[in-house]
Formats: C-alpha cells, sequence, structure tokens
C-alpha cells in the first residue's frame, strides 16, 4: 500500500498509520484529522466533499474540540473510516489525485496548523508496569534484595491520577512548588521542586462506556482500547517523596502530564505485536491472557537545553511491559468499577533493563548519584528551567514505519 502524497521514508506516518487527531487553522474551528507524511487531513471537509458518504455516520462528529464523540462511534465505524482514508489516498485511485480544488480544502502542510489535544480526558489512571523500572525504584528506596513489592507479581499496580492537568505536546509546564523534607531532617520546607523528572510511558485510550458491575475481560479489552499516545508523567520526587506515604502519588504528579497529538489506533499497531513476557508466578484466572500483547514500538527521550543542543537520554522500548494492556483493564474493571469514553490509561515508566534504556532521570542518574553531561558542558540530575524534553515513538515491521511522531515540552520556571 502507497499513498500518491510524497512521504519520507523516515515519516512516522505512512498510509499505513491513518492516526487520528484534532487540529485548528487561522480559518477552522478544531476538527478531527488524520496525517499522511506531512500532510494533515480535514476529515470534516474530507466528509462535506462526500468522499465518506459510504459509510452511515453523522458527520457532526468530525467538527468536535475533541475525538470522543468520534470514538463513540464504535470500531466497525472508525475501522471503516480509517480503511476508506486509506483508499482514497491510495496511489491507485485517481478520485481526490486528480481534484486540485479539493485538495486545497482537504489537505493542510501539518506546520501551518496547530494539533490540539486529542481527547477529553476523562478519568486518568497509571500503571507502574516495567519490571526493570519498578525493580530499580525498589532497589534504590527499599531493599535491593526484595525490590519488588509482595503483590507487583500479582496484580497491575496502579493509581488514580489527575487529568485536568493532561495537556498535549508543545504545551509549557511550569516548575511545580510544594513541600519537601531535606535529608535527616524532621521539618518539612516549601520550595520549588529541586528534582523535577519525566517518565517515559504511553497511554492507551477507552472508546466505549461501560456499565457500573461490568467487566472488561483480557479476552474482550482490545475492544475497549483505541488507541495510544506518548505519555510524559512529569513528577516532582522531592514533593512525591514527603507526600506518598500512605495513599501514593498526589501533588508530585498532578501539575501536568503532557501526551503527543496523534492517538495511533491499536488496528494500526497490530503488525508492531511481539512476544510477551512469561509471568511467572502464574496470575489468577481474570488476568490470563492469549496469544501475544505486547508492542515492539521504541521510545526515545532528549533533553533540549534552552539555545542549546539537545541530547538523547534514554532509548526504552514498549515492549518491556511485564502487564500488558488487557491485564490493565480487566484488573481496573474487574471489582465492577465502569470506564467511560476518554479514559486514559497510562503504562508506568517504561525501562529497560540497561541503564541507557531506563525511562526517568531518577534511575538514569540512580536517585542524583551520577550526572550526564550535554552537548554544551552543563550537567544534569533532574530537569532544569528553560530544558525541553522531547519524546518520540516508532516502531517498523517489513520496512513500514507506524511512529507516533512526538511529545515535547518546555519546563518554565515557577509562576
Ligand atoms: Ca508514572
Amino acid at each position: 500500500m502507497k499513498s500518491w502524497i510524497n512521504i519520507s521514508t523516515d515519516s512516522d506516518f505512512p498510509i499505513q498509520n491513518i492516526p487520528f487527531g484534532i487540529f485548528k487553522t487561522a480559518d477552522n474551528a478544531p476538527r478531527v484529522a488524520t496525517i499522511i507524511g506531512n500532510q494533515v487531513i480535514d476529515l470534516a471537509a474530507l466528509a462535506e466533499l462526500g468522499y465518506l458518504n459510504d459509510i452511515d455516520f453523522d458527520h457532526k462528529v468530525l467538527e468536535n474540540l475533541y475525538l470522543n464523540d468520534f470514538m463513540a462511534l464504535g470500531k466497525p465505524i472508525t475501522n471503516a473510516i480509517r480503511a476508506a482514508i486509506q483508499t482514497i489516498f491510495n496511489r491507485d485511485n485517481t478520485a481526490l489525485q486528480s481534484n486540485t480544488d479539493h485538495q486545497t480544502q482537504i489537505l493542510k502542510a501539518v506546520e501551518t496548523v496547530k494539533l490540539l489535544m486529542p481527547v477529553r480526558v476523562g478519568d486518568y489512571t497509571d500503571f507502574y508496569s516495567s519490571r526493570p523500572h519498578a525493580t530499580n525504584v525498589g532497589t534504590m528506596f527499599r531493599d535491593p534484595a526484595n525490590a519488588l513489592m509482595p503483590n507487583w507479581l500479582h496484580l497491575p499496580v496502579g493509581y488514580h491520577g489527575r487529568s485536568s492537568s493532561i495537556v498535549v505536546s508543545g504545551t509549557p509546564i511550569h516548575r511545580p512548588k510544594g513541600q519537601q523534607i531535606p535529608k535527616d531532617s524532621k521539618q518539612p520546607i516549601f520550595g520549588p521542586c529541586r528534582l523535577l523528572d519525566f517518565e517515559v510511558e504511553m497511554a492507551f485510550i477507552v472508546p466505549k462506556e461501560t456499565g457500573l458491575g461490568d467487566n472488561i475481560t483480557t479476552a474482550n479489552a482490545e475492544d475497549h482500547i483505541f488507541g495510544m499516545v506518548v505519555f510524559n508523567d512529569w513528577s516532582a520526587r522531592d514533593i512525591q517523596k514527603w507526600e506518598y506515604v500512605p495513599l501514593g502519588p498526589f501533588l508530585g504528579k498532578s501539575f501536568g502530564s503532557s501526551v503527543s497529538p496523534w492517538v495511533v489506533t491499536l488496528e494500526a499497531l497490530k503488525p508492531l505485536v511481539t512476544k510477551s513476557p512469561v509471568q511467572d508466578p502464574k496470575v489468577l484466572p481474570y488476568l490470563e491472557f492469549e496469544g501475544d500483547k505486547n508492542y515492539d514500538v521504541n521510545l526515545e527521550v532528549e533533553i533540549i537545553p534552552e539555545n542549546g543542543e539537545g541530547k538523547v537520554v534514554s532509548n526504552s522500548n514498549y515492549k518491556y511491559m511485564y502487564w500488558n494492556m488487557c491485564q490493565q483493564l480487566a484488573h481496573h474493571t474487574v471489582n465492577g468499577c465502569n470506564v467511560k469514553v476518554g479514559d486514559m490509561m497510562a503504562s508506568g515508566t517504561i525501562s529497560g533493563p540497561e541503564p541507557h534504556e531506563y525511562g526517568s532521570m531518577l534511575e538514569i542518574s540512580w536517585a542524583g548519584k551520577n550526572s550526564i553531561t550535554m552537548p554544551d558542558g552543563s550537567t544534569r540530575k533532574f530537569i532544569q528551567d528553560g530544558d525541553t524534553v522531547v519524546m518520540r515513538g516508532f516502531g517498523s515491521s517489513d520496512g513500514v514505519r507506524i511512529g507516533f511522531g512526538e511529545v515535547r515540552s518546555k519546563i518554565l520556571p515557577t509562576k
């Protein structure tokens, strides 16, 4: 499958991808879009000009500030729309290819539009599902011999996070302030966070509602996952350290999380499916699953100092998840908790076993013991004001690259 739109070989968005997002221009209110190469495709315009007439759905869902109503059409419809787009932009199809007037109305160069937050996030849950990450944190702060908590190998640990502060790539984040406990002191101090960190994660988005008391199973969980984004779970380590016992993360996390703008569908990710790890001890029956549910998505984190040259500080991979999305969703709903359209569930920091695969500065600096040297000679243990953190996700199969683009955020001083 090849498109008549020119695409560079390193593009995250070939015709095989067709992610969904929301964009606006100076002339247009927010609309649903997809992207091929660097051309944003206005789906409201595509529908208005009759190109989606074979699919029965209300075109109003395409003129929205968020993807929620679009996702709620259901996978049979959204997958049909995705397939129709692939047909329209296939190089063998001349209908739109030969109509330059329609192309002017439908196609926008990505640099001329503003990409917005793709979904209105209902509830947000963050899991803790990478074994190397949980092991590193347990080794640093508890006991290297018993790094994992006793529950960790039996259930996908998670906590409920804050959805109001989840923002799209390009939105700056102010350094949070809060209470911290100085080393060997019993008296907290108040001030700007000194140990500001990122966590490289991926998050999935729920496209359909379940009722109170309903359980999603590992077998049907994929019907309840629309697609994924790259997710940066900003973390204030000093605030987190003082506040988190006994009820878990709170203000050390809720000041901001950043997501990439394009939601890559689970269907587009199918070629990247890879072997799931053997789970030992054996999990309880409701967490058992069939087949492979992990995905080979490279995750790269770059720190770019203000007016400086960037450095890639982590090369991790989503395949390192111990608990997969189907297990996370089955566990999330096993007590009868209902989910809603737009709920976002993040993976937890994704670290690989090797130091260059660690997914947070906490691990890269080993709790501040080591520093990394930037190209300008400055050093980092955590993130400084003026730094921009960029995360990218991509994988490839049979020469076809499927990517997420990036989530890019600059840290501004405390407000
Ligand atoms: Ca996290």
